[in-house]
């Protein structure tokens, strides 16, 4: 299914080792496709992939915290080839890869019959960030999965201050850096709305969580998430 889906779409470079594909509208090549990491047994609320393979699939942050999302959908394992490919997209300008990132979300959506969303958001860059990078990759990804769902992508939160990046940070101190960096953009544009929210990678569900947050405080009426992938849970 990812196969067929993908054949449709270009760049004819892999999504994930940039390797030339024989077929020019196949983004991903037959050995990454054969190795990637599925995201099969994960939180069922925060997307998480679990190592176990008993008891409740709810992680143990799920557990404590407060989640201001009703549930993150994550597709692939952010390990090995995964991480190469993404890392690629963010800090290597390899932006056409947003595409088949966006494809496997939206089979992962699909295959999990996801609620359909009223409009799809992503989490903002500064724009300092923004400057230096050139595009903000999350924005990509969430332009790409709506023209699939044929669903409206709106600019719902800005980013005001220029923080440290998260995954330089552990716990608390995530939570810290976002306090107060996040706000609602044109609330009207949202209220009363479910809204599915987009990111690149989830690690302790922190940045989804804050969006999340302030989305529902300006009104939203559910956030969901997706992601391309997630860490694996480690604590
Ligand atoms: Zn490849
Ligand atoms: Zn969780």
């Amino acid at each position: 299914m990812v196969n067929g889906f993908l054949r449709l779409l270009y760049p004819p470079k892999c999504a994930f080792c940039g390797k030339i594909v024989e077929n020019e509208r196949f983004a991903v090549c037959d050995d990454c496709l054969a190795a990637l990491p599925f995201n099969l047994r994960a939180c069922s609320v925060c997307g998480t992939p679990l190592d176990t393979v008993y008891g409740d699939l709810l992680c143990l942050s799920c557990r404590k915290k407060r989640r201001r999302f009703k549930k993150v959908y994550v597709p692939l394992i952010y390990k090995e080839i995964v991480r190469d490919g993404i890392i690629g997209m963010k800090f290597r300008g390899k932006k056409g890869r947003s595409v088949t990132f966006a494809a496997f979300i939206f089979l992962k959506l699909k295959e999990e019959n996801a609620p359909r969303p009223d409009l799809i958001t992503y989490v903002p860059m500064h724009f300092i960030r923004l400057g230096q990078r050139g595009y903000n990759q999350a924005y990509l990804m969430a332009k790409a999965l709506g023209e699939m769902m044929n669903v409206p992508v709106v600019k719902t939160l800005r980013k005001i201050k220029h923080t440290s990046p998260q995954s330089k940070l552990n716990g608390r101190a995530r939570q810290e850096n976002l306090e107060g960096a996040i706000k609602p953009h044109q609330a009207e544009n949202f209220s009363g709305k479910t809204v599915l929210l987009i990111d690149d990678v989830t690690t302790t569900g922190t940045s989804l969580n804050v969006c999340a947050k302030e989305l529902k405080a300006a009104g939203a009426k559910e956030i969901y998430a997706a992601t391309v992938a997630a860490t694996p849970f480690t604590h």
